[in-house]
């Protein structure tokens, strides 16, 4: 085994925007949809200046539109005809022409377009942003997701058919994250409609996710309707989260985890719990509630911990068995193995380490570090709750890296159940860089 100590990848503290040590060290964007790594990827080519603005592709390279794909990457564009501005609505053709998609343009993105519409007659205006926002929200309401939480993801991007755009709910507050050219054109069109959609208190936008950079975008982060309570208070599943919307992470919580909390708390009854990558200890609270013996939960950020513990607060919740330390992951793992500390359930759900396939092999090492200490710190009978939000790690990898892990670790592990995003972050079939989110409940043999 390699004694080399992997370094968390620099991926993970990603904010560069914003005076606030906050964001700049623990920004985690667990985003699907965003776009890949820069490259010196050549642009397309320019195609008749005089003709209507229209995205012609090469012969072969509709494959993927027709499989309803969202994306059109650089590389598949034969040629632009006309000079569409970033942002605007343009149709895509096959190289004989023919219709394939209304998408909205971005010269600056390798993703040269996202599509809007694969309908030739429908028209991108406000209608149709109403329409696709209305769905999204009734999609939504059908599932009766109001029922246990006031906050909620009610528009995911790509797989709600409004690719770049995301808007979390939290109680009366909105906020939209614009990742890309086309909601970035449709900004004050959106907060309109969401704003007679959901009257909400405050509509924020929170514009600064790293995909921004990539697509050309500055990063924004603004009030954009109303006023900004200052502290915004979620409900989920009985308990009572302080979110910072304005300075927090993402969005100012974690909403895709909300399920998958709620079953760590179930599991978690007489156990000694270590939660690492805690943020504002959303798994730490339903482990204290679901009675945990003890909860070590271990974060970066000063910021968050200190939320986390105001959330221990607002809950009521006993305070003495909860401990909390601001310290690196990778550290604070190997010198509670060198303590000989256990327990008996582990989190890690550590930040997107590889944004895309590009950093899948040094990730691929940050994971298998973690996993593998984690491993070694369980009691016999332990459960490890391990997750991946990295868009660069598929599934089959992620499931490969934690048997590297278990086997260098010497231990025989059992799946006890593969976990995802809640409903709220639904994944569309023709879409799969959707499903960014993958988890692994773990049953160390006894
Ligand atoms: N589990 C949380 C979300 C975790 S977000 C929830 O349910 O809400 C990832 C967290 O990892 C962030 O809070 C960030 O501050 C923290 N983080 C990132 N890199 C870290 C490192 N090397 N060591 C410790 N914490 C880190």
């Amino acid at each position: 085994m390699s004694q080399t100590k992997p370094r968390s990848p620099s991926t993970p503290h990603r904010q560069s925007q914003g005076g606030k040590d906050f964001r700049k060290r623990v920004q985690r964007s667990k985003e699907q949809g965003e776009a890949p790594v820069k490259q010196t990827a050549s642009k397309p080519r320019a195609g008749n200046p005089a003709a209507k603005p229209c995205i012609i592709l090469k012969a072969g390279r509709e494959k993927s539109l027709l499989r309803r794909h969202p994306w059109i990457f650089s590389g598949a564009v034969e040629c632009i005809d006309g000079a569409p501005a970033s942002g605007d609505t343009v149709p895509v053709r096959d190289s004989a022409g023919n219709f394939l998609a209304w998408a909205a343009y971005n010269p600056d993105s390798q993703i040269t377009a996202r599509v809007w519409s694969w309908n030739e007659k429908d028209v991108i205006d406000k209608a149709f942003f109403r329409q696709r926002i209305s769905d999204a929200l009734a999609a939504r309401r059908t599932l009766g997701l109001e029922r246990d939480s006031s906050g909620m993801r009610i528009v995911h991007g790509e797989s709600d058919g409004l690719p770049g755009l995301i808007v979390d709910k939290y109680d009366d507050v909105l906020v939209m994250q614009l990742g890309s050219a086309g909601p970035e054109r449709w900004r004050e069109t959106i907060a309109d409609i969401l704003q007679e959609l959901c009257t909400p208190a405050c509509i924020y936008e929170r514009s600064d996710s790293d995909g921004r950079e990539l697509e050309g975008l500055p990063k924004r982060c603004a009030i954009v309707r109303g006023t900004l309570p200052e502290m915004v208070e979620v409900i989920e599943n009985g308990f009572r989260f302080a979110v910072d919307v304005a300075e927090g992470q993402k969005t100012g919580y974690y909403l895709d985890q909300r399920d998958n909390r709620a079953l760590t708390g179930t599991l978690a009854t007489g156990r000694d719990v270590l939660n690492c990558f805690c943020y504002t200890g959303g798994f730490s609270l339903y482990a204290l509630r679901g009675g945990a013996k003890s909860v070590l939960s271990i974060d970066s950020s000063q910021e968050a911990l200190e939320l986390a513990q105001r959330n221990v607060e607002l809950n009521g919740l006993d305070a003495s068995r909860a401990e909390w330390q601001c310290a690196d992951v990778f550290e604070a793992l190997r010198k509670l193995r060198d303590q000989n500390r256990k327990f008996d359930l582990i989190v890690l759900d550590p930040p997107k380490f590889a944004p895309t396939a590009a950093f899948a092999e040094k990730a691929s090492r940050a994971y298998k570090d973690i996993n593998l200490l984690g491993f070694k710190l369980l009691r016999p009978g332990g459960l490890l709750f391990t997750y991946s939000c990295s868009g660069g790690i598929s599934d089959d990898l992620f499931q490969k890296i934690i048997a590297g892990a278990a086997l260098d670790a010497g231990v025989d592990v059992q799946i006890v159940k593969k976990l995802h995003a809640a409903a709220d972050h639904p994944v569309l079939l023709s879409f799969p860089e959707g499903a960014y989110l993958k988890g692994l409940v773990l049953r160390v043999a006894g």
